[in-house]
């Protein structure tokens, strides 16, 4: 494995961070309660390698499967890291999830949450869980609709699964601060602490729109080939 720290990944890391201070005093909200979630899916082992040895720690992964080939290495080597399940939940994937990740970010359906509850008790350090909310109502999008989120976060109280936040990707080809704005509107309502939302387009309306963790990918690891 390459120990060479990757020069272009640590600038860019460095440059997203200096971006996400301008963007905290510029909208009277304080640096340190915003995190900087480096979204690592489709990007191989020694790519992460570079950007762990730079000191950054918290990280996103939007398939199980891929997680699981790549961190267990990782989290040997480097101490502290921070993951993310930003995609996706399959209930047959909950067991490998739960052992995985330190944030489970996509909790979207009353199934899901009987099949993490069911496993919870076999887990040694449990993560913290978030809601993704269709915040957009679009078709294709994955998340909770919004008139089923009040439900869902009862049924998450009554099985004694915490929420500690909510996360959203807004449609695509709209203007995200709306939807950044009605995403907090609702955390607000339901007393969530944590808000996941903008992504490397968008993360600086994000933070304007109260985000506390911001999901970048490609401004950080540069272009994927998505499939
Ligand atoms: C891929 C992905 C991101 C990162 O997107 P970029 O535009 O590359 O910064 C953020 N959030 C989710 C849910 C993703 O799947």
């Amino acid at each position: 494995m390459n120990t060479q720290q990757n020069p272009t990944i640590a600038t860019r890391i460095e440059s997203i961070k200096s971006r996400l201070a301008i963007a905290a005093k510029r909208f009277d909200r304080t640096e340190n309660e915003i995190k900087l979630i480096a979204v690592s899916k489709f990007h191989p082992i020694e790519t992460i390698h570079g950007a762990l040895l730079t000191g950054h720690r918290t990280f996103g992964e939007n398939r199980v499967q891929e997680a699981n080939d790549k961190w267990p290495t990782l989290k040997e080597r480097f101490s502290d890291i921070e993951l993310h399940l930003i995609g996706p939940l399959q209930t047959n994937k909950a067991k490998l999830a739960l052992s995985l990740f330190d944030v489970i970010e996509t909790i979207d359906r009353k199934k899901l949450v009987d099949a993490i509850v069911k496993e919870l008790p076999h887990t040694p350090s449990a993560p913290k869980f978030y809601i993704q909310v269709n915040i957009g109502e679009e078709e294709q999008k994955a998340g909770v609709s919004i008139n089923e989120l009040e439900g869902l976060l009862l049924y998450c109280k009554e099985q004694k699964l915490t929420i500690d936040g909510l996360m959203c990707i807004p449609p695509s080809d709209k203007p995200a601060a709306p939807y950044f704005a009605l995403l907090r509107k609702y955390a607000n309502k339901h007393h969530i602490k944590e808000l996941s939302m903008g992504m490397s387009g968008d993360f600086e309306e994000a933070i304007q729109q109260g985000a506390t963790s911001i999901r970048v990918g490609t401004a950080i690891f540069g272009e994927r080939e998505n499939l």
